[in-house]
């Protein structure tokens, strides 16, 4: 295992000692029952074990083979991490005392550093070459279907595709995007189509805005007029009182936005 891997073990400590807190003051918690309990205090070890497996899928790399999938799975771990943090606080806060604030505290601390610490291998260990600007703004995959790329890393951001979307029992125009998979009238792609085919971002998120949700696109930032995937929309769900709010979406030149709601 690479040294720099195996130093990032503390800080994945420090948290196992934080999240055991956490999991002690909500078992002796008065005014919350049983199954509340015990939803929250999954919660905080499913926050817990995903930052374990963002360490754990790192430990297989050596300095002659970068694996590049173990490096993404690292990367999707943390997000899911962050994610189910903002969750955790959010039901903390709920109760407003000194304790649930002291904890808060300590493990928006210990996370920022374990991210930080995170980030700094993860860029080290990426191969630069890696960040390749999409060649186009729009692919056509077939007469069905569109891929939109990151215009950082060419990552597929959204996916529209004439088919099924998973609970659908017809056809449809299946939306597929950062936050969120939808499924809209398949009459609606002859509309489209035909702004895919101009290359118009602006159109596909008036679109979306018009026969979706005011959120338009969720990869795309209006701004800048570019489409970016999950990392470089440095997407963050917020909850709150224990429940789903809404996501953001901050792109590289800083303009910040809600993407779902
Ligand atoms: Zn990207
Ligand atoms: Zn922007």
């Amino acid at each position: 295992m690479l040294e720099k891997i195996w130093d990032l073990r503390d800080y994945v400590q420090e948290l196992e000692d934080i999240t055991e807190d956490i999991v002690n003051y909500l078992k002796f918690l008065k005014d919350l029952d049983e199954s509340t309990r015990n939803i929250w205090t999954s919660d905080v070890k499913e926050f817990f074990s995903n930052t374990v497996s963002a360490w754990e899928v790192l430990t297989t790399i050596t300095e002659e083979e970068s694996n590049l999938k173990n490096i993404d799975d690292s990367k999707s771990f943390l997000y899911a991490a962050r994610n189910r943090l903002s969750l955790i606080i959010s039901q903390l806060n709920i109760f407003q005392s000194r304790k649930s604030s002291m904890l808060i505290e300590k493990i928006e601390i210990a996370f920022k550093e374990c991210w930080d610490a995170f980030w700094i291998n993860l860029n080290e260990l990426l191969p630069k070459e890696d960040f390749v600007k999409p060649t186009e703004i729009i692919l056509k995959v077939s007469d069905l279907e569109y891929h939109l790329p990151c215009s950082v890393c060419s990552k597929i951001a959204v996916k529209f595709k004439i088919g099924f979307g998973r609970l659908d029992e017809k056809e449809s125009l299946v939306f597929r995007g950062i936050t969120l998979e939808t499924s809209l009238r398949v009459e609606l792609s002859n509309v489209l189509y035909k702004i895919l085919e101009d290359d118009d971002l602006i159109g596909v998120h008036n679109f979306m805005k018009k026969y979706h949700s005011p959120e338009g696109v969720d990869a795309y930032c209006p701004e800048c007029d570019k489409l970016y995937c999950w990392e470089h929309y440095n997407a963050k769900e917020e909850y709150d009182d224990g429940f789903y709010d809404c996501t953001y979406g901050e792109c590289p030149k800083g303009h910040k936005r809600m993407i779902d709601d």
